[in-house]
């Protein structure tokens, strides 16, 4: 277990639909001056060199982040900014793949909004990306970091004192409960807080999988559940993962708007063989 690098997929067509979204919700936290707290169960490492021998043996970026030009997309100007900021040298209108050094995780990310009054609760098991992390974050009181399960972290901190809370569950799938499990644990967390953002990010192996998530989801009481997806190519067409998606409880109320004229340029962009796609719809109303 835990064999699961995300140094091989940074940067990936899955990381760049999880990120832009995470900022959109990031952006969405910020207008309010009062805090939230950042809840990450799964983080990695926060920080991924694109020069690795990881992240070069499979070249994932390259067809994720690599196919997105900043100047295609202006309406992910704040993405952008923050992929910007991970890199040592260059500016933002030069972002192209012959200068793209790093590409940041979700911690890292997060920490591009937190402000002061703000709390993050970082929680990674395997025990480099944990050391990594520790590293590419700098702990601190009010931002966490823990090498224990979490989805314990999450049972542990919810409901959060604030009353604001972003928690993103991003587990790598290794073992097939996982799906059951993510499920699991946003409908307990949901029961104690409804009122939280939870996100849950999920790859498409075998669409039965996912079908199953929307109805324990659903039965399990959840409200306000909107679902976003990027497909490189129709389901089944190869081993392993042929789309991504978001689950987002109680979505910025802007988000699926800015998706759903999102969503078409993506498929496009990232399509292999024209066989892009994606789904951008409502699982369960407010
Ligand atoms: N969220 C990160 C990002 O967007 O940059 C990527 C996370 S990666 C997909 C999943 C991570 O979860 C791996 O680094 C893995 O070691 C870690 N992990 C697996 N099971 C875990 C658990 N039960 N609790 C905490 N971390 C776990």
């Amino acid at each position: 277990l835990l064999s699961y690098r995300h140094s091989f997929h940074a940067g990936n067509y899955a990381d760049v639909l999880k990120h832009l979204i995470c900022v959109e919700i990031f952006e969405h936290f910020l207008k309010k001056e009062k805090p939230f707290e950042y809840i990450d169960t799964h983080s990695g490492a926060g920080m991924y060199s694109i020069n690795s021998d990881q992240a070069q043996k499979l070249k994932e970026y390259a067809g994720g982040i690599g196919l997105i030009k900043p100047s295609e997309f202006p309406e992910l100007n704040n993405y952008f900014e923050v992929i910007q900021k991970a890199q040592k040298t260059g500016f933002y209108s030069n972002l192209n793949l012959k200068n793209l050094d790093f590409y940041p995780g979700s911690p890292w990310i997060a920490k591009q909004f937190l402000r002061p009054i703000d709390r993050s609760w970082l929680f990674e098991l395997h025990p480099e990306d944990y050391k990594f992390l520790c590293k590419n974050v700098s702990p601190s009181k009010k931002n966490r970091v823990q090498d224990i399960n979490g989805y314990d972290g999450l049972k542990q901190l919810i409901p959060v004192q604030s009353k604001r809370c972003f928690v993103l569950i991003d587990p790598s799938y290794e073992v097939k409960t996982e799906y059951d499990q993510v499920v699991s644990s946003v409908v307990d967390a949901y029961k104690k807080f409804n009122a939280g953002t939870y996100v849950i990010w999920y790859p498409v192996v075998e669409r039965e999988r996912i079908l199953r998530m929307e109805r324990r989801l659903k039965s399990g009481g959840v409200k306000n559940i909107q679902r976003f997806e990027l497909a490189v190519n129709i389901d089944d067409t190869q081993d392993g993962m042929n789309a991504s998606g978001m689950i987002v409880v109680n979505p910025p109320w802007t988000l699926f708007k800015k998706m759903q004229l999102l969503l078409p340029k993506l498929a496009d962009a990232v399509g292999q063989n024209g066989k892009g796609g994606f789904k951008c719809d409502v699982w369960a109303a407010e």
